[in-house]
Parts: C-alpha cells; structure tokens; sequence
C-alpha cells in the first residue's frame, strides 16, 4: 500500500464493575486458570485470537461498546464474581499446603534461569527448560513458599513458525510490546523505575527490573533495551538465545550478576539461590564479590555462598554444557579481580573442566553450590558420570550429584472437562491431594463411558485447531481445497474415531522425530489398514540454527506430502504452548523414541498421561520410572555396540511392531459402547499410576526437604558470628588439600580370609596422616557382597575408630567386626577428609584406598 502508516492505538476504559479484570490481567495465575482465560475469550474470541491469548493486550483492544455490555451481562457477571472469588480464596489464603514450615518467616528462595514459559501471552520461554521453570514457580505458589524467580525480558521471545510449500520453517521474530505482556517496572523508593548497574568491559550497563506475579510468587526479568545504554548494550537481551557468544555472555552476566543486584536493591535477602541450568552461575561470582567486599577471604567466601546455593543440570552431552574461552572470561572478569583480589587464574579456576581450556558453566555452578541434581534417575547417573572429574577421586556412583525427577504442573496441563469430573469422583478436595496415589486410584472408579466421552470430546477440541492451523498453511502455501479435504479426511472432529499418535517437541537430533520413518514399507502398512487407521501429528520448532532439525522437518514435510502418507501425517506449524496444551489432552497415543540417555527427563509425556494419553516411549528420562508394565508401551533402548544407524533401525523395528501388534488392536477392539475397554483400562491405569508421581507438588516438595530446608539451615549456621564457619571450612579444606597428597595407609592386622559366622575379628590399619589431625580424616572398611557371577550386590561400610599415635609417626585405627552375614565378600580400605560441617560427605573429592 502507497503512503506511510502512522499508529495510534485507541483503548477502551473499564467499566467501574469489571475493574478487577485489569487485576486478572496482570497475573500470571490465569496461566493455569482456565475459567479466568475463557472469562476474556467470551467477551471477543477473535479479539482473544488475535492478542495471542494476551489478557492484558485484550483490554486494550477490545471495543469499549463490548466492555459495556459485559458489565450489563448478567450471566457474564456472574461468570465474572465466580472467577473473582477463585482468585482471592487463592490469594488470600497463605497457609501452606505442603510443609513449607520447613522454610521460617525470613526465609527466602530466589530461583534463577535464563527462559520462563508460564503462558504463550508471556512469550520468553523456548522448550522443555522453560516450562519446566514456570511450573516450578507455579508449584510455589500453590505451596505458598517464598520464592522468587529472576529471569530476563527479552524484546523477541522465541520465533513464530509457519512451514512453507516445501517444507522449509520460516522463522519470524517480533519485538513485544512491553505494555502486551502481564509485566509492570519495579518502582525504587521515590516511585521511580528501578535499575540496576552491572559492568561490562569498558562500560556499565544500566538495567531495569520489571516484575511479573504468578499467584504468590514474584517473577523479576531484566532488560536492557534503555535509551542510556549505547545501540549494542540496548540488543543484549533482544532474544532469547540469540546473537553469538559475545550476546551470550552479556546476558548471562546480567541474569547471574543483575539479578543478584536486582534483589539486593529491592532489599531481598534470599537464604537459598537456585541455578536452574549453568546459564546463571554467574550468580556465585556475584554473591561471593559481595562476601569480599564484606571482609572474608576469597576461600570462606566460596563456602559461605557454596553452603546454600541449589544447582540443577538439565543436560545430557558435554557439548549441552555453555563454555566461554578464558580470554572472553578474564576480558569480562577484570573488574571482578581487581574488585576481590582475586587473581584470575583462581577465577578461571572455578570453571576448570577436564578435556577443555575452556571456562565451563556447570563446573562454575558445581564448585559454587553443595546441593546439585539432575532430572531423572537415569540423568542422575549420566551426569554422575560426565562430572565425575570434579570430584576426581571419588567414583561416580558416590559423588554428590542427587536425582530429583521433574513433574508438570497439574493445573496448567489437565484439561478442564478432567477438573470437573475429578470433583465428582475423587471429591472436591483432589487438587490438595495429588501427591497421594490413594486418591488417585479413584480414577478407576470411573464409568467407561464418562471416561471415554471426557476423552472424546479433547481429542475433538485439539482435531479443530489442528484443522484450523493446516488449513490456514494451506491457505498460505496456495494449495488447493480438494488437496486439503485430502489432507484432513482422518482428522474430524465430528467423528474422532481414528487412532492418533502425537509426537510434539523441540526438532533436536537427539529427539529422532525421524525415527518412524526408519522403514517407509511398514509404516505404510501400519497406518493404510482400511480397518485401523492411524494419524500421525507432529508438531515443533528447530532452532533456527540446526541445519539438521530443518532437515527434520522437511523431510517429514516430505514424508507427509506422499499420496500414500496423505492424511496419515499431519506436520502442524506454529508449536508453542497452547497447541502443546492440546495435543497432549487431545491424542490418543503420545510418542517419544529419543535417544537413550540423552533424554534429561522430558515432561511432555507426563502431560499427556495426566489427561489419559497413553505413552509409548523409549525408556529414557522419567518414563524409565513412570513404565510398570501394564500403563503403556516401552521401546527398551538398544545398548552398547551398535552403532547410531543400528540402533535406530532396530528400535524403530520394535516401534512398528507394538503400533501394528498392540497399540492399533488394542484401540480398534471396540465394544458395542464405541470404545474399547481395554483401551480406556490402561489409560486410567496410566493416569492413576503417572499422575501422582510426575506433578510439580512431588518435585517441590523434594527440593524444598533435600536442598531448600537443609540449605537454608546452614545458611544461618554459616551466617553466625561474622561467618565464622565459613571462614574455618575454608581455611581446613585449605589444609586438607594442602596435606592430602602424603596421607597413606597401610593394614597392620593379618586377619583371617576365613572364619565362621559368631566368630569376630579385627582389622587395623595405619594411616600417614601428613600433619592432619585424626577427627579430620574418616576411615572405612568396604565390603562388596560377590555372589557366585561376580557382580557386587550389596554395599556395606564400617568406620574404624581412631586408636593412638604410632612410633611411626602413623595413627592407629581399628575395628572389631563381628559379621552378621555369610557368603564371600570382597573388601578395601579407604581415608578420606571428614567434617561434620560438610554438606556432602564426599564433596572434597578426595579419597585414598588402600
Ligand atoms: C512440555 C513442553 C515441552 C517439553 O517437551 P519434551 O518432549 O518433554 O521435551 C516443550 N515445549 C512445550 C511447549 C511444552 O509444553
């Protein structure tokens, strides 16, 4: 169009009787509020459409003649009081629901991480990362902990997504509007927007912290897009992982280092920090300046602030781990070690990885913090193991690193029509039960035909946006109608009689969406049986830099587009939370086949289990804790020897035949009701058994009795007395470290190799304990029980006492043992540096076997 367009943006006024919906808009709570969100979208569904579900941009938006009649409305009014008086039993009741008298009055968790994904109106999040920490968040609230976030606001979220004619993503970025976004700036004592400075080289930048509230808790972003910031400092938090290595520095500097600064200058004292990924383990740099600047020497400082930092790692490869060269390290850091007298090989140091030069986040994070842990089970192992270095004496089945599982927030992922019948059949007082399995078992209590028709009517609601959201590609790309009937033939809300398997996630290698494509001949097969028919969704962005994750998806674009695959597949654009919301509560099989163990955890199969999906999935991540055998399929991953290539083929092998052998007969075996029992058995049985185990609640309250409650604790002991424990740790881990090298055992007794069971015996060993004292050092006796294969079954351990000073210059130790058990053991000496102040037992990393 010829000519320049100016703006204006004309917006309407409350009406006095719905002034409280600028309160809803400004809280995140609507994000797991269903009601507060349909309470919007009745007024003007395609307003609601088009502010992408934005509360806050809708009333600035809507018509003012549409506010008014609301406000004369009555049936809408009265939607509106009911909503008014969910939110404020919500808000004003503060006791907790669970425990969190594990945490006092002045306590305090601030919960750090480079994206939040709340709700798609809120649009900083990418994947997995960040929904996970807007469920934490969530679950916080519930409980009614004190908890903060700190994050940053970035200008661009992450990208819009349309796939063109040949399959190829289209990413298109655009700049929010703050003013869109359920965010307002924090206000310093005279009511001016609240900044904070934190230094680059050659310059500070000024950054301003805005807040967002969900429920209870605080959300703090940072943004730096300020007219006092030059062009290049205004771009550092423009996007979300965007930008090189230099953009990816700053903005980690400001979310470790601002948002530390962020909370002192609102006078928040948090007695736990959380590193949620080593995006913000700056943080410890930050926090152990201001030790420094306190008075303590850099050792003490390290304990003080190690003692109640929380770190958790979310990655499986090395290469996941973020790392910066040295020289960027020591470039950004100048002001840090001339600040602290800290040289900067002792900075450099604290980001020491083995097989690197490179400084490394997770390593900065590990030595900065005493509670760390992955995100399954199996991730636990894994990161056990890819750590390991870092306590280089220790194995890795010892060291510190915990397993907490992650869960989903329940509210914001189970479907409404769910809420309702809960209400019913497991009493109205569910929601405050569901870490409690009893509960849960109600779900068996059912009728088929209540459960069937719940599911139904999801799965109908998700064909609708997924018919929308095609046919508006389709549109786009110039297809024709008759092609897109094609297309949409198996996808009909009207009849959602055909089996669907969704598949929905970021497109990453190691999440192998191609996987059901290993064998074009079988799959054909499978999903053309006139009398099973079977629709494959996939949805998902690659980031915009995988050359490979594009690939995916044209190639699956491809896939899609054969006459044989029409409308067999079905590859939908634009993944963000809300289609991920209904695919989840709307397919009937959910898939996952990533590659064993690169999987951390993966959450979305626990969406879809909570809103009776069936899961089949490789056993990776939570579903190799979630599986029992009877509440959905498992591909067991193919172990070592086989290259990528075999394993893939094998495991798609196993794929294709529990789809064509189990899954497809068992969804087809249809009683005179329209469904089949067995079908709706296993998926109650899916969502009795995942349900209780893989919520938020379950994951917070393990953090908040593991990490949080015992951190907090030993944050008031550290505190005391001008850090006087700190100051001590630090100065006898120095000795320890110093001394460690010379400390030597050796066995003094000749016990006998065998004996009978009542007969006891005494072991003695001598320990070189190179100047340490002998409360310093622990020593223990191993036994590995052997049965007649060879594997260790059984651990025990016993500490042997410290006795006296030998001639040698040795200390005595001993124990008298008197076995309670029989068979062949094998057992080891082993020393290693003891102090009841250690928060790990093992956390030194040293240990000398014998
Ligand atoms: C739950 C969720 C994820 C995580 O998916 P996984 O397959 O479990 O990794 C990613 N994106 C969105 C939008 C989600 O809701």
């Amino acid at each position: 169009m010829p000519g320049t367009a100016f703006q204006l943006e004309v917006s309407p006024t409350l009406p006095d009787r719905l002034s409280r919906l600028e309160e809803l808009a400004n809280n995140l709570w609507y994000s797991w509020d269903r009601p507060t969100r349909t309470l919007f979208a009745r007024m003007n569904s395609r307003v609601w459409d088009a502010v992408g579900h934005s509360p806050k941009a809708f009333l600035k938006r809507i018509d003012q003649r549409q506010l008014d009649a609301a406000a004369d409305d009555r049936p809408f009014l009265s939607n509106y009081l009911k909503v008014l008086s969910a939110y404020d039993s919500y808000h004003d009741s503060k006791v907790g629901i669970n425990g969190n008298r594990l945490l006092g009055d002045q306590d305090l968790v601030a919960y750090f991480c480079a994206e939040f994904g709340f709700h798609e109106s809120l649009p900083i999040y990418s994947g997995g990362l960040g929904i996970l920490a807007g469920d934490h968040c969530k679950a916080a609230s519930d409980m009614r902990l004190p908890f903060v976030g700190v994050g940053l606001l970035y200008r661009q979220g992450y990208f819009f997504q349309t796939i063109d004619s040949h399959g190829h993503q289209q990413a298109a970025y655009a700049d929010s509007d703050f003013t869109d976004l359920p965010v307002s700036p924090v206000l310093d004592a005279r009511g001016a927007p609240l900044c904070v400075n934190v230094g680059l080289p050659g310059r500070d930048v000024r950054v301003k912290v805005w807040e967002a509230r969900a429920g209870h808790v605080r959300l703090f972003l940072l943004d730096a897009d300020l007219p006092e910031n030059g062009p290049a400092d205004r771009d550092i938090t423009h996007r979300l992982y965007g930008g090189d290595r230099t953009t990816r520095i700053e903005q980690e500097i400001l979310l470790g280092i601002g948002g530390g600064r962020a909370l002192a200058a609102m006078g928040l004292k948090p007695t736990v920090w959380h590193i949620n990924e080593g995006h913000a383990a700056f943080l410890v740099l930050e926090r152990v300046r201001r030790m420094i600047h306190d008075g303590l020497p850099f050792g003490a400082a390290l304990e003080a602030v190690a003692a109640n930092t929380v770190f958790t790692t979310h990655t499986a490869v090395p290469a996941g781990h973020d790392h910066f060269s040295r020289e960027m390290i020591e470039r950004y850091f100048t002001g840090w070690c001339s600040e602290t007298g800290v040289p900067p090989t002792h900075l450099c140091a604290l980001g020491e990885a083995v097989g690197s030069h490179d400084f490394n986040m997770t390593a900065l994070a590990i030595r900065g913090s005493r509670f760390h842990n992955g995100v399954s089970q199996i991730h636990r192992g894994v990161s056990a193991r890819m750590l390991a270095p870092l306590w280089p004496q220790i194995e890795p089945d010892e060291n510190p690193i915990d397993g907490i599982t992650n869960g989903v927030h329940i509210p914001t992922f189970l479907a409404d029509e769910w809420g309702e019948l809960f209400s019913r059949q497991l009493g109205s007082g569910w929601t405050a039960r569901v870490t409690d399995p009893a509960s849960w078992s109600g779900v068996h209590e059912i009728p088929d035909q209540q459960f069937w028709s719940v599911r139904q009517s999801l799965k109908s609601q998700m064909l609708h946006l997924v018919r929308h959201r095609i046919a508006r590609a389709h549109s786009r790309n110039l297809g024709s109608d008759a092609h897109l009937d094609r297309l949409l033939r198996h996808a009909d809300p009207d009849n959602p009689n055909v089996l669907t398997v969704g598949f929905a996630r970021r497109f990453a290698t190691y999440k192998r969406a191609m996987l059901m494509m290993e064998d074009l001949d079988w799959l054909r097969e499978i999903v053309s049986d006139p009398a099973r028919p079977v629709v494959f969704i996939f949805a998902g962005k690659a980031h915009p830099a995988d050359e490979p994750g594009r690939e995916m998806i044209r190639r699956i674009h491809e896939v899609a587009a054969m006459r044989e695959f029409e409308g067999h597949i079905l590859l939908v654009e634009g993944y963000d939370l809300r289609l991920g919301r209904r695919l989840v509560q709307g397919v009937d099989v959910w898939l996952n086949n990533p590659i064993y163990p690169l999987e951390a955890s993966g959450t979305s199969g626990m969406k879809a289990a909570l809103n009776g999906v069936i899961n089949l999935s490789v056993l990776d991540g939570w579903w190799d804790e979630g599986y029992d055998g009877d509440n959905g399929w498992a591909i067991k991953p193919v172990h070592d020897g086989l290259d990528e290539a075999e394993r893939s083929r094998d495991e798609a092998r196993t794929l294709y035949e529990i789809l064509q052998d189990k899954v497809a007969p068992l969804y087809y075996a249809r009683g005179p009701m329209g469904y089949s029992p067995g079908w709706v058995a296993m998926a109650k049985r899916s969502m009795a058994t995942i349900a209780p185990q893989f919520n938020a609640e379950r994951m917070l309250r393990q953090y908040l009795t593991r990490f949080y409650a015992p951190a907090a604790e030993q944050w008031r002991q550290h505190s005391v007395d001008g850090f006087a424990l700190s100051r001590r740790l630090g100065e006898w881990k120095a000795r320890v470290h110093a001394a460690w090298n010379g400390v030597r055992l050796r066995r003094v007794d000749s016990a006998a190799q065998r004996i009978r069971f009542g007969e006891g015996m005494r072991f003695e060993v001598a320990l070189q304990l190179n100047g340490l004292d002998p409360a310093d050092v622990a020593v223990e006796v191993v036994f590995d029980r052997r049965e007649l294969t060879g594997d260790p079954q059984e651990r025990r351990l016993m500490g042997l006492k410290p006795q006296h000073a030998l001639d040698t210059g040795e200390h005595l130790y001993a124990i008298e043992l008197d076995p309670d058990w029989c068979g062949r053991m094998d057992y080891r000496f082993r020393a290693y540096p003891f102090s009841a102040r250690l928060t790990h037992r093992f956390e030194m990393g040293l240990m000398c076997w014998l």
